[in-house]
């Protein structure tokens, strides 16, 4: 008789989104006549750059002709797009990185869940708090996690790092040692980040520590101050401690065209071993490549042109950004984020729980957010609004809060 990897039993329901899915159609049920404005998504909604969408049309073209179809792509990804990547993600920030040091894949989702899988059983993970799920449910799946306690709302074996206004959303190094180190800068979902001389100081500790960085880096995009490191390789000692999971979802919109890649250092290793062999032999063996047509996208956004429509498609978002921030903290919100992110982190105001003020805030201004709770116990009291709608929904939902 077969057994199950009884890991997935000590999985916790993941309430977070469907719970809002139906508080907010119980409200329009009820309330047929009034107009929701969502700024709960965690989604892009602009369109693909045209210059992306030229380069995808001419692929799929020469997907049609005998000379020029491509079958598999290469494990670890084309050459065309991996030197797009070291020369315009790294080599154009002084960061040495090199091609075979670029693992291009489907995403940076399954990049931050598969990663665990090179290290050891016995490893201990810290994750900020809150977090993106991805990190704790795919240890939680390796069994590396102990056990749930349902009341405080967390793991047994997890090192949780507090991330909220009382310590500036820096997280303080833990008090055990932890082996690996999950940290996602600019952060979802804080909408804070680090100055390069505080990253720096994480690289350090992970270096004396002989723990490893995984560093998420999905929101590279949006960092508009000049102290905030774009890469982790800009700080000293990286290459020998941390892995970077970068995304083209953010960025150039591809959460539905689905493309990422990893950096692994080739000096990142643990004794003789190799962390870049084994993430080779890893990702060779389960993964059979990106697509051509997505990777000549990705290109694209290399392009001259692609990088002036994404950087106004970027400026659009963060135009939101600005007006959700400065309209909340016209109306007296306590609010931070917003400035290198499309994240906005608001503190509940009279002490409402997170899943109060999302109450109040569905009844009484018909705008969706995320309740912060949902992101792990120091979330509690936070809500979370993203920049991802359209300008004028954005404009009217501020209208609408400010009038509250
Ligand atoms: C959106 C997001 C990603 C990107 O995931 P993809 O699989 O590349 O779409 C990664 N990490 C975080 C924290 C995110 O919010």
């Amino acid at each position: 008789m077969f057994q199950i990897n009884e890991n997935y039993q000590k999985l916790p329901g993941s309430y977070l989104f469907s719970t809002i899915a139906k508080k907010v159609s119980a409200y329009q049920a009820a309330n047929p006549d009034k107009s929701l404005i969502r700024l709960g998504i965690g989604d892009v909604t602009q369109p693909i750059a045209p210059a992306i969408i030229e380069a995808m049309h001419k692929a799929v073209d020469e997907m049609g002709h005998a000379e020029t179809f491509r079958g598999y792509a290469p494990d670890l990804g084309y050459d065309f797009l991996r030197k797009a990547i070291v020369e315009n993600d790294y080599q154009a920030k002084g960061c040495g990185i090199s091609e075979d040091e670029v693992f291009v894949s489907d995403g940076a989702k399954s990049d931050s869940a598969n990663i665990q899988e090179i290290f050891g059983e016995k490893n201990r993970i810290a994750v900020c708090d809150p977090v993106y799920p991805v990190y704790v449910d795919s240890n939680v799946m390796a069994g590396r996690t102990g056990t749930y306690d349902a009341k405080t709302e967390t793991w047994s074996d997890v090192i949780y790092m507090p991330c909220t206004a009382e310590n500036n959303f820096v997280p303080e190094f833990p008090k055990e040692t932890p082996d690996l180190i999950y940290l996602c800068l600019p952060n979802n979902p804080t909408g804070t980040t680090l100055t390069k001389d505080q990253l720096q100081e994480w690289v350090d500790y992970a270096n004396k520590a002989g723990a490893v960085i995984i560093y998420d880096a999905a929101y590279e995009a949006y960092i508009s101050e000049t102290d905030v490191p774009h890469s982790i390789y800009e700080c000293e000692g990286a290459k020998t401690c941390a892995i970077e999971l970068r995304s083209f979802s953010k960025n150039a919109g591809f959460t539905g065209v689905r493309l990422g890649f990893t950096v692994v250092p080739k000096e990142l290793t643990c004794g003789d071993v190799s962390l870049n062999a084994m993430w080779a032999r890893r990702h060779g063996t389960k993964f059979n490549g990106a697509p051509y047509i997505v990777q000549r996208a990705g290109e694209a956004v290399y392009s001259e042109a692609g990088k002036a429509q994404l950087k106004e498609q970027v400026a659009y978002y963060m135009k939101n950004a600005k007006t959700i921030k400065e309209g909340l903290k016209e109306s007296g919100y306590t609010v931070f984020g917003g400035v290198n992110a499309p994240y906005i982190w608001l503190k509940t105001p009279n002490h409402m729980s997170s899943w109060d003020f999302f109450d109040y805030l569905l009844e009484n201004a018909n705008v969706v957010g995320t309740p912060g709770s949902g992101f792990g116990p120091s979330g509690e009291g936070y809500f979370r609004l993203t920049a991802f709608g359209n300008y004028e929904n954005t404009v009217k939902a501020l209208e609408r809060i400010r009038a509250l």
